[in-house]
């Protein structure tokens, strides 16, 4: 990367003036996931902010040190909620670092991430393929897996298929690729983003999809929210848990104390905040316990936003806070994205506290009477 390097601000500068509603006052502080980590006050929301204005401004250069300040946040949006001023800042970061990669001043994890999705069209730059044991045909049910499902955490796609199996449901899988979400959130150019989106929809359009299901929160809420901006989305879009909610679970009981979290992009970005905590609560003798930091307040699990590829030691203990204090009270803690589930155990394996993490899919899976 070169140093002392002014770049051009295309994105960022849209947002301009929003940054100078930025009062300073603080209370970002009291929320965000990275200053809890570093007490940094660049690392925070209204750190970064001012950043971005000064690289807007050509007041500052895009050296190490601003690049790598602005790559730490999640996007989990909790600074948002928490801000007097409704600063948009994930908005913000996000254009920031469009404008870095634009003008190539990023962070190696991030070339090696879009690198990746370019040539194989997921982030992890996987070659092979993963057979997941359902085959890709017309129906008007899909499942769009994700690639942290298919190629990480396989076991939770498969529990999905096997619920949907028990349910009796015509699903198909889709040739996917990447959602775009990873590319989007570290700042990869537009096109890029736009041209996975056109793939998947027209790989649907072929299957004749009406509705598109999904069990990893980021890839969902790049289809609700951020799909329809560019392509037009021609299925209804749903997680699991919503599936999972309007049917009859003939489940068996579990005498554990468990509890929910809401991953980011499910809860504060799309709200969708009932239906996990009603699908837990059809187990029966199941005692759910809400935690402290839940719903709108909940607590990042630290991986998002690229931070597990550019910063995997704070994702890491930035999960392993969020562990720690379900501990305190369940003796399982279930989330609804693989993602989450990847990196809450990537915590725990630093505390080694007694809790299980586990994905809404398996759990319900390994309950559920076929
Ligand atoms: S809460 Fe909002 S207005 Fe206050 S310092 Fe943070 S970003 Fe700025
Ligand atoms: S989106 Fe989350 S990680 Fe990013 S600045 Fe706001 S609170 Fe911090």
């Amino acid at each position: 990367m070169a140093r002392r390097k002014y770049i051009k601000s295309e994105h960022a500068k849209k947002l301009e003036k929003e940054m100078l509603t930025c009062t300073n006052c603080g209370f970002c502080k009291s929320v965000c996931p990275y200053f809890e980590d570093n007490q940094w006050d660049p690392s925070v929301a209204r750190g970064k902010v001012i950043l971005a204005y000064g690289l807007v401004r050509k007041e500052i250069p895009a050296d190490q040190s601003v690049v790598e300040r602005l790559y730490q946040c999640t996007t989990c949006k909790d600074c948002e909620r928490r801000c007097p001023s409704n600063i948009k800042v994930v908005d913000i970061v996000e254009a920031a670092r469009a404008d870095l990669v634009a003008a190539k001043c990023t962070l190696p994890a991030v070339e090696k991430i879009i690198d990746n999705i370019k040539k194989s069209k997921n982030p992890y730059g996987e070659m092979g393929t993963v057979d997941l044991g359902a085959p890709v045909r017309e129906a008007e049910v899909g499942y769009f897996v994700g690639c942290t499902g298919k190629y990480r955490m396989p076991e939770i796609p498969k529990h999905a298929i096997s619920i949907l199996r028990k349910l009796g449901v015509d699903f198909t899988l889709v040739e996917e690729v990447c959602c775009g979400s990873t590319m989007q959130r570290i700042g990869a150019k537009e096109k890029d983003v736009t041209r996975l989106m056109k793939a998947n929809i027209d790989a649907a359009k072929k299957l004749k999809i009406k509705k598109m299901l999904f069990t990893c929160s980021g890839c969902m809420r790049m289809f609700k929210e951020q799909y329809p901006k560019h392509v037009q989305v021609p299925f209804e879009v749903e997680h699991l848990v919503q599936f999972l909610a309007k049917q009859d679970l003939k489940l068996k009981p579990l005498p554990k104390r468990i509890a929910y979290h809401d991953p980011c992009h499910l809860g504060r970005h799309l709200k969708i905040y009932d239906e996990p905590r009603k699908v837990i609560q059809m187990i029966p003798e199941v005692k759910y316990v809400e935690l402290a930091e839940s719903k709108e307040t909940a607590r990042c699990c630290g991986g998002g936003g690229g931070v597990r590829a550019t910063e995997p030691q704070a994702a890491q203990r930035i999960a392993s806070r969020r562990v720690k204090s379900a501990s305190e009270v369940a003796d399982i803690l279930v989330t609804a994205c693989p993602f989450c589930v990847s990196n809450l155990r990537l915590g725990n394996d630093l505390i080694k506290v007694d809790i299980a993490i586990k994905d809404i899919a398996e759990l319900v899976d390994d309950l559920l009477v076929a």
